[in-house]
């Protein structure tokens, strides 16, 4: 059995060719283009899809379905890619199976990003067998994925798992959103370089300096992991402010919907164990209600790929 999903980026539009496995058997990409309109967009899907047939040398007519992975808000039930802040286009609700269904009638799935990647772990990655099973991604916000009961969790108007502004401080840091104290402001990480940037000014002798040529403005998520592996204290400070706020977050969905496991995804997760995972795992399980039953903290294991998994392998999950 053959699926294709699409991960659609700001930046780049992967599809891949997928087996019921969660097994990728080609790939093509291309790049989003600045001015493109949403019906170019709609059109490209269509000629990347057929294209994957080509290449694997598939008939149009062996595939199942075809899943999208989108960056911003969708509905699967109406098949509208509802609201997007990443693509060149800014139209609301672009009925993005329709447009593909015109030029080829298949059924076609939609979910969001963080929604695929969910899939993607479930299915084929670290989260294998695993239900609940949560998958966050750090990213410039953060971003939730539920499965529960074999399929995904996505609220009665799909903001179900908006996990990046559950609300962890009062009166706390502005969030993109409009709140104060969102998760994503401590947890991301876009947080974790804005935390390194200001123990930086504390902090003139800081190893840290040294790691950016001097210049903030050029830390990057793994600038504090790197100043730490040399043994610098102010970069253990920035790991441990943000370890502490990563980690309420996580100790809030445990609470709440006591996951099974909970992988973490995006360049963050990437960061050594010892530096990473492992006290991450000692504040959570302190910190559960049931120190009993230790959730499972792992990194998400498809990396890059789960956004393609996990978009051709949505129709099993909704
Ligand atoms: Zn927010």
């Amino acid at each position: 059995m053959y699926y294709i999903g699409i991960d659609v980026g700001g930046t780049n539009l992967v599809a891949g060719l997928v087996d019921e496995t969660g097994r990728i058997l080609n790939k093509v990409s291309t790049p989003v283009a600045k001015n493109m309109t949403a019906e170019q967009f709609g059109a490209e899907l269509v000629r990347m899809s057929r294209r994957l047939c080509e290449v694997g040398e598939i008939p149009f007519d062996k595939i199942e379905t075809v899943g999208v992975g989108l960056p911003g808000a969708v509905d699967n039930k109406t098949g509208l890619f509802v609201q997007n802040p990443n693509m060149p286009f800014k139209d609301k609700n672009v009925p993005l199976r329709e447009m593909f269904q015109k030029e080829w009638d298949v059924p076609v799935y939609l979910g969001n990003d963080a929604n695929c990647a969910a899939v993607g772990e479930y299915w084929a990655g670290a989260a294998k067998g695993c239900d609940p099973a949560v998958v966050v991604t750090l990213g410039t916000g953060i971003g939730g994925g539920l499965v529960v009961g074999g399929k995904l969790f996505t609220g009665f108007a799909n903001a179900g798992m908006e996990i990046g502004h559950m609300i962890i401080q009062p009166n706390g840091i502005l969030c993109g959103c409009g709140g104060r104290g969102c998760w994503e402001r401590y947890g991301s990480a876009t947080a974790l370089i804005q935390l390194t940037q200001l123990e930086m000014e504390r902090s003139r002798d800081s190893k840290l300096w040294g790691l950016c040529d001097n210049d903030p403005s050029k830390v990057q998520g793994r600038t504090p992991f790197q100043a730490a592996r040399l043994g610098d204290e102010a970069a253990k400070r920035v790991l441990a402010n943000y370890l502490q706020g990563l980690s309420i977050g996580m100790i809030n969905l445990v609470n709440i919907l006591q996951p099974e496991i909970i992988c973490l995804g995006g360049g963050v997760s990437n960061a050594e164990d010892d530096l990473l995972l492992n006290p991450l795992r000692e504040l959570v399980w302190r910190g559960c209600f049931d120190k009993e039953h230790h959730v499972r903290i792992e990194k998400a294991s498809l990396g890059n790929d789960a956004g393609v998994v996990g978009a051709a392998l949505l129709c099993n999950l909704v």
